[in-house]
């Protein structure tokens, strides 16, 4: 194997070792979601965080990001995984249709919740191998998504595609009685 083959081999490794921990495919520190503890609602189960506050790696580029990772990764994954267990009971045993459908189809809505999160790491770790948004010259710093600008996380993930850089000027904005990250400048 080639060096920079190898390099690209690890560099899947390492992102998609920091999606199954459900950390920042970046850096590997930061959560992609809410703590376990923290969680109150279905929404904050479901939702990742707007960004990185470590390396401003943000989570959701635009809306409707995460759509591929629930109905690819995670139905897929989740028909798959009622495929095989029909098809085992369907050799091995002979039980009535009614006990097959219940046997098939409950563990894909549990798998379905329970990997939800993990759809949406994993779907990130590859979208930062495939299309790593390395900024161009000139871009705005709005999309300056490189590691090293520190970006806000909101607790229950607003969807902004674009989370804005943390600054000062972003602090006067957040005391006005605005609920959401608007840009003041
Ligand atoms: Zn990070």
């Amino acid at each position: 194997m080639t060096a920079p083959l190898r390099h690209q081999a690890t560099q899947f490794f390492l992102y998609f070792l920091h999606a199954a921990r459900l950390r920042c495919p970046l850096c590997g520190i930061s959560r992609i979601f809410i703590p376990l503890l923290k969680t109150r609602c279905l929404r904050d189960w479901f939702t990742p965080l707007d960004g990185c506050p470590r390396c401003g790696y943000p989570y959701e580029r635009e809306p409707g990001y995460f759509l591929m990772s629930i109905w690819a990764i995670n139905y897929g994954l989740g028909s798959l995984l009622g495929i095989i267990i029909y098809l085992i009971l369907e050799s091995l045993y002979e039980i009535p249709i009614w006990y097959l459908i219940t046997f098939v189809v409950v563990p894909i809505i549990f798998f379905n919740f329970f990997f939800a999160r993990h759809a949406k790491a994993f779907f990130l770790a590859l979208d930062l191998f495939c299309d790593p948004h390395i900024k161009e010259e000139g871009e705005n710093d709005r999309d300056d998504h490189t590691p090293g600008k520190p970006e806000p996380i909101h607790p229950h993930g607003t969807g902004n595609p674009n989370p804005l850089p943390y600054t000062d000027k972003k602090k006067e904005s957040l005391k006005k009685p605005s609920h959401s990250f608007v840009q003041t400048s």
